[in-house]
Parts: structure tokens; sequence; C-alpha cells
């Protein structure tokens, strides 16, 4: 006993393939199909030769249009409609009514008029190559198999699972004797379907409650056949992200699943040029030409590129440092890194046939080492396989691009993934979250409908802004009226609730920034009872919460004894702000990334004024020969030490104009600085520079520090000023005072001076203002003991370990800090207060 298989086809792919026969049988005298992408080409090629001179995304355009192309041909007008009368110079195709094309109709506004000459284009293009669109199947198919006798190219055909027939393909299954099967309706054994609503706080809370549902259901099912639930969410593709986090929560709390196993499957997949390895060839890609240094990063790190993590953080950080701000093969550093891609890119042409980049990419990506040298997983190879489908794709573009630069290649191939879904996955899976034009002719034993608010179900009307109002009305093409929008809701409605035994419709309260009501359709509908709340990997842990336990602070790890450290003055600094920082950075020498600005950081400018002011006194050694010296002669040794500073710092960046503009504005403002500062040291008493940059080691409490004093002044009484450069805007001999104390330098150098010091101070060198903020004599002398006591201490935590995160009241010292994703001081400062106000 045998039987035929049902040749079961989706629409379009029952098209294609019965065209694809139609040639076989007649190559001669077939037009040949184009690709959608081979469509959307021709669209941007009419929509840039005719708009030039306007701001127009052509690519995005192109798809608009390329739909009302296909609304045109789906929904013709009904004929003997004399308000769309008909003028057209080109012939008839297909016995499709051509009157359409009457330039008058699309008189309506800039849009249509616009969207008429970029079809005349097209249409002539069509007309001239022998080429059709898909959009015009249903007619050409019609002409073709009505004169080779519709019998002898197609057996019986059903349609089955429309919502909706379009009026071209009613007709064309109409000649070709197509019957329409019965819509196989699920209902209880009363013939009522048990039909609820749910309101919900928003469409996350939406998805939260059907998952929720959804466990129950599958919990409490005990029958033989496996259960098949439905999740409807109109708009799925914007809420996909979120829907995959809610339903993995509440589903596999555990998050235990593999690969396969998964309870639910998401119909809305993600795009092909959103998947990991897709993003990391693309990126590649792009190193042809150049990717901004941050986005470069993923490719670093992928493990789609078989670069080894530390390697790759490396490179980061060398290009950092290196200031790149966009990477390319061109760059030294990445040229190391691909040596082979490199060579080759190097060899490239500007410009190329599609099937020609679309071997050279191949061929790169190879060289660059994807997709890495791992096993790839089943979904892995799925989307390689995507991907090889959609270099094919590029190939193909031949027939309509002539040649096209490696730019215009790449961004082609990226928008071409961009607009690829990846095939979806998990078909069997018991829960299936799909979206509401999916639906049509699914049957389930439970279903929950989403989003059924009033401003979504029915849709609003939405025209196609290319087609006329009146034509698309009077064709009843989708979305074209109100009315038309109310009977199709009501017509899917219907269907729907007959597509299972159990529905629950539910609405989000708040959606759009609005408050919302529920569907007309859900008006008279009996509430959903509460559903208790199953378990979650979330609630698991917080579940946990009376039996977590106080765990004393880490023991403290002292420094070894005769342990030389590093990190000079700025060591007692951070320990001064706050012990964690102190450990991090000079003991874990945890130090945050360079960033790559053009030019210099604040830290890199302060830098060039200290390097500049020691060159400065390395020259002029005596406040006599600053006051004896020529005013030209001055002016060109200020110059000339600016010039030099700058030089040290700006050459180990890359050239560029930008950084020459960069250091000629450094270099001007750097002389001003000089100039004014150099005022300020002419007031002072008489005296001699004696150290200017010196470095020495000192013992604080043991901790032996190399420092580097600014500079020690000696006056002609044989007592010696103790100098730090700042050139913050912010500086106060506050800084020296308290506890912890904000700048322990000065307090540091004074207490372990070998020269008698008579005073200490602050030189502020800074555009918005220079002064000299100081300390001396008696006031001087007072403080000593104070700050002994200080530096003893700060130097005794650093040398026992202490690192609790305990950051100084006042000023913050978290706000310039960038240790907190260390530290994680954010999210002890959110732990709520216990009831003894402990955290
Ligand atoms: S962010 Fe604040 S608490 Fe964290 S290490 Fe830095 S200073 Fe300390």
């Amino acid at each position: 006993m045998v039987w035929d298989s049902p040749d079961i086809l989706p629409r379009d792919a029952w098209f294609r393939r019965t065209w694809q026969e139609c040639a076989w049988q007649d190559p001669a005298t077939t037009p040949v199909l184009l690709t959608r992408w081979q469509e959307l080409t021709l669209w941007e090629a009419a929509i840039e030769a005719t708009t030039r001179d306007v701001l127009l995304n052509a690519h995005a355009t192109a798809s608009a249009a390329s739909e009302a192309w296909r609304l045109l041909h789906a929904w013709p007008k009904p004929s003997g409609d004399e308000s769309l009368a008909f003028d057209t110079s080109l012939s008839d195709r297909f016995g499709f009514d051509q009157s359409v094309f009457d330039q008058s109709g699309f008189d309506q506004s800039v849009y249509t008029r616009a969207f008429f000459s970029w079809m005349r284009s097209v249409r002539e293009e069509l007309h001239g190559r022998r080429w059709i669109t898909m959009a015009e199947l249903p007619w050409a198919l019609r002409e073709r198999l009505a004169a080779s006798g519709a019998a002898d190219m197609q057996g019986q055909i059903t349609l089955a699972g429309f919502d909706e027939i379009a009026t071209a393909d009613r007709r064309l299954f109409e000649a070709l004797g197509a019957r329409e099967a019965a819509s196989h309706s699920r209902t209880t054994r009363s013939g009522v379907n048990h039909v609820t609503r749910a309101v919900c706080h928003d469409t996350a809370g939406e998805l939260t409650q059907a998952a929720v549902w959804a466990r129950h259901k599958l919990e409490a099912h005990s029958g033989a056949a496996p259960l098949r639930l439905g999740i409807i969410v109109p708009g799925l593709g914007s809420v996909a992200t979120i829907g995959e986090r809610v339903f993995d929560d509440i589903l596999h709390p555990t998050q235990g699943f593999k690969e396969g196993q998964r309870a639910f499957a998401i119909s809305e997949g993600e795009s092909l040029a959103e998947a990991q390895m897709i993003a990391a060839a693309l990126l590649t890609l792009r190193l042809i030409e150049k990717v901004p240094r941050e986005e470069a990063a993923m490719i670093w790190r992928s493990p789609f590129l078989g670069v080894d993590p530390g390697e790759g953080a490396r490179l980061d950080i060398e290009l950092r440092r290196q200031k790149v701000e966009s990477a390319s093969l061109r760059v030294e550093s990445v040229k190391r890194r691909f040596p082979e891609m490199s060579a080759d890119a190097a060899t490239l042409p500007a410009r190329l046939r599609p099937s020609q980049w679309s071997a050279v990419f191949s061929r790169l990506l190879r060289l660059a080492g994807w997709p890495g040298t791992r096993t790839l997983s089943p979904a892995e190879n799925r989307t390689l396989e995507s991907w090889k489908d959609l270099l094919s794709e590029l190939a193909r573009l031949d027939v309509v691009l002539p040649s096209i630069s490696r730019g215009g290649a790449i961004a082609r191939l990226e928008r071409m993934a961009g607009g690829t879904r990846l095939a979806r996955d998990g078909e069997n899976a018991p829960v299936q979250i799909l979206d509401i034009e999916e639906a049509a002719g699914s049957r389930y034993d439970a279903l929950w409908i989403a989003g059924l608010h009033a401003g979504a179900w029915p849709q609003r009307a939405q025209p196609n802004s290319f087609l006329p109002l009146a034509l698309q009305r009077a064709a009843g093409m989708p979305h074209s009226s109100p009315e038309r929008e109310v009977s199709y809701a009501a017509r899917v409605t219907e269907l729907l609730f007959h597509s299972a035994t159990e529905i629950v419709c539910s609405f989000p309260a708040h959606a759009a920034d609005e408050e919302q009501r529920p569907s007309p359709f859900l008006a008279a509908l009996p509430l959903l009872p509460e559903l208790p709340r199953p378990d979650t990997a979330m609630r698991r842990v917080f579940s946990l919460a009376p039996a977590l336990e106080a765990r004393p602070a880490e023991e403290q790890v002292p420094l070894p004894a005769g342990t030389p450290q590093r990190g000079g003055t700025r060591v007692l600094a951070d320990q001064s702000a706050c012990p964690f920082r102190a450990f991090a950075v000079h003991r874990l020498r945890a130090r945050e990334m360079d960033e790559a600005d053009v030019g210099l950081s604040a830290l890199e400018r302060g830098s060039v004024v200290h390097k500049a002011l020691e060159l400065l006194w390395r020259e002029l050694q005596t406040q006599a020969r600053l006051k004896a010296l020529p005013p030209e002669e001055l002016e060109s040794l200020i110059r000339s030490c600016a010039d030099r500073a700058l030089g040290q710092f700006v050459s180990r960046q890359e050239s560029s104009r930008a950084l020459d503009r960069f250091r000629k504005l450094e270099q001007s403002r750097l002389e001003v600085l000089l100039r004014k500062w150099l005022e300020v040291e002419s007031d002072r008493p008489n005296f001699v520079v004696i150290q200017n940059e010196n470095a020495q080691t000192v013992d604080a409490a043991g901790l032996k520090l190399d420092i580097r004093v600014d500079r020690i002044d000696r006056y002609n009484d044989g007592t010696h000023a103790i100098i730090d450069y700042k050139t913050s805007k912010d500086v106060s001999t506050n800084m020296w005072q308290g506890e912890r104390p904000e700048a322990p330098q000065l307090p540091l150098y004074a207490t372990t001076s070998v020269v008698p010091v008579s005073e200490v101070a602050f030189a502020q060198v800074a555009t918005t203002s220079v002064a000299w903020k100081g300390l001396h004599g008696s006031d001087l002398r007072e403080q000593l003991p104070a700050w002994d006591a200080v530096v003893r201490k700060l130097a005794g935590d650093f040398l026992n370990g202490r690192a609790e995160v305990d950051p100084r009241q006042k000023p913050d010292p978290c706000s310039l800090c960038k240790l907190s994703a260390l530290c994680r001081v954010t999210e002890l400062r959110k732990l709520p207060a216990g009831e003894d106000g402990d955290e």
C-alpha cells in the first residue's frame, strides 16, 4: 500500500519552482526571474539616477519602492474604474492591467510622482533585458500556463493556511482550478473554545506571563502526544531579544538545556549580520578599508578568528597607546596580526565585479583564520551555510551591476546580511513563539496571543505612500483603509480563536509611552485567573537570602619585607583616597585602558608642562639669570622648551593632519602658560634651583618609595623651598590637610627631606590660573608633626596590605577612578541597609 507524499510548498517557493519549470521547457522565451537582491539593485539604480540632488537613502527607499511594486501587481485595480484611466507607451505584459501605470493617477504627491518615474525606468530595464520580478509572476504564470495548458504542468492544487489571498494569486489559482482547503478549526467537544484575557503592565510583563502560563501547561501535561503551545506576539522582531531572555529564565531556570533541546523556539531569529560569527567576518573584511578602533576590538576578541585572547587584548592596548582611531590592514600592528590577509589585500584593485568580490572575500577570510579552529556547533554550521549562500547572492549581482568599489561591495554585503534572517531553529520545540503574520493556518493545543491593545489590533491604516490612495482603496490593498483593517483583524481573530481549544489574549496596559485599552475584540472575554509564579534562576538566588552568611573581610596580605615598591608618591595618594585603589593599582598593577583621542590626554598635557618647566630651569638655573635674560632670548628659550617637551609626547602617535593642528594649538597655549609662570617666579625672593626633577628614594615608616621631587630651590638664607607643579584648576593648600589628605606628596617630601625646609608650595601652572600656593615659616613648622603621623599611617596601611573598598568621603575619589568595575563600589552603594543599619 503506497501513496504519493503530498508536495507541500510555501507560496513563494511554489511560484519560483513553477517558473523554473517554464524556463526549462522554453528557455528562449522565458524571462529570467530576478532574485530579491538583484531586483533591489535595479530599484536602487533607478532611484540614484533620478534623485541625485535629493537627500535620500537609496537602499532603504529601494525596499519601499519594491514593496509598492509588489502591491501594485498583487492587488490590481478593478477593471472599468475610469478614474484611473490608462495611457502608457510601454507594451502590455502578461495580461496585467497596465492602466495603473498612468501618470495622472500618480500625480497625487511628490512621493507618488517620484515612484512613478523610478517605476518607468525599472519597467524599461525589465522589458529590455527580458527579466521578470517575483511580483509579476502570478500574471506571467497565468499567461504561460493558459497557453501551454495548465493540466500539463500541474496536478490538483490545494491552498491551505492562507489568512488572505491576494487578487493576482486568486486569479491564477482559479485559472489552474485550485481548491481552497477548509480551515480545520479546533474546538472543544462542546464546540466552544475557552478564550480568556489577561491584563499585563507592559510588553515585558506580557511575555513573562505568557512564559509562566506555558511552563504551567508543560508541567501539567501528562498525555502521550507532545504538547504544542503557540505564543503569538505582534511585532515580534522588536521584542525577540527580551522574549528569549524571559522564556529562558522561566522555562530553563537552571540554564541546563543543550542546543536543540530548548523548550521554546522564536521564529523571528536574528539577522545574519547579527550572528556573532558573521559580525566578526564582516568586521574583519572592513579592515580592508577602516574600522573604528572600538569596533575593531570585537575582531581581536572574536573566537572565530583564532586570535589568542591575550594577544587580542594586547593588540587593543597597543592601538590605544598609539592613539589609532581607525584600525585597518595598513596599520603596522594589525598587519603583523593578519600578515597573509594584509599582503593579499594590498594587491586588490579598486573595483571588481560582484562575483569577483565574492571570491576575494572568501579568500581573505580564510587567510584571516575565519571561522577559527574549534569545532563549530550545529547552529554555527547552519550559519556558515547561510553565509555561503549570501556570497553566492552577491556573485549573482553580476547580472545587474557592472563593477563596484571594495567599500561598496562590503557595504552591500553588510546590507544583504542585515536583510537575511537566519534559518529558524527548533521547529519541534513544544512552545512556538511567532509573529501574527506567521500564525496563519497553525494549530495548537493552547494559544497565547499578546499585544492586543486597542491601538494595535485592529492595526492602524497605513497606506503605501508611493501609491495613489484612491488606487489602493479601489484595489483593496492591505493597510489602505481603517475599514479594511477592521475586517481583516476580525477575520484573523476569528481564525485564531479556532486554532486551539484554549486561548488567552493579553494586552499591555502601557505601551508606546501611553496607557492602553484592550482591543475591542477582547471586550467580552472573562479574565484569566492569576497563575502562581514558578521558580526562576533569579528567584532561586534571592530565596536563599535568609541563609546568606556574613563573611569577614578578606585577610590582609602584607607587602613582603624588602619588596621594592614602584609608583612613587602616588602610592600614598592612592592609599589616602581608597585602600583598595592603592592595592589594585600598585600591587595588582591594575590600570585603566588608554583612550585613543587625537592629541594628548589631560594627564599627558600635565606631563608636557612638567617637562617644559624642567627644560626651562635646566637652562636658567637661577632667578638672577631669568631676570637678566633679554626678552627676545627668553622668548626663544620658551619656544624651544615648549617645542621639545611637546615633541617627546606627540612623536609617540601616528601622524595625521589633526595631530599637526593640535600640536600648533598646544604649542601656543604652552608658550603663553610658561611666559605667565615666569612672571610669578620673578616676584619670589632670590633663589637658586638645586634639584630639578631629581630621582631619589625615601623611607616612609619602612616603605621605600622612589620619588621625583619637581623642584627644590635654595634661598639666600640657606633654607629650601620644595615645589610641586600642579596643572589642574582646583589647587589649594587644603589638599594637605586631614588624616586622608588629597595630596600627601609635599607632606612626604617635607617630613623626609635631608635639607632644611622653610617652605613647601604648589606651583599652579594652569590655563585658568597661575599662582604660588604655599606654607612657610612657623605655620609649616607647626604642621610637620601632624604630617609625619599621617604619612606613617598611610605607609603602614599600605605595607600591611590594608585593601578594603573605603573611598574617602570628600573629595570623592570614585568620580575620577576607573576601577569601579573591579571594586564593585556602585553595587556596594546600592546594597540595602540591614535592620541594624549594617550593609
Ligand atoms: S572606584 Fe572608588 S571605591 Fe573603587 S577603587 Fe576607585 S576610589 Fe576605590
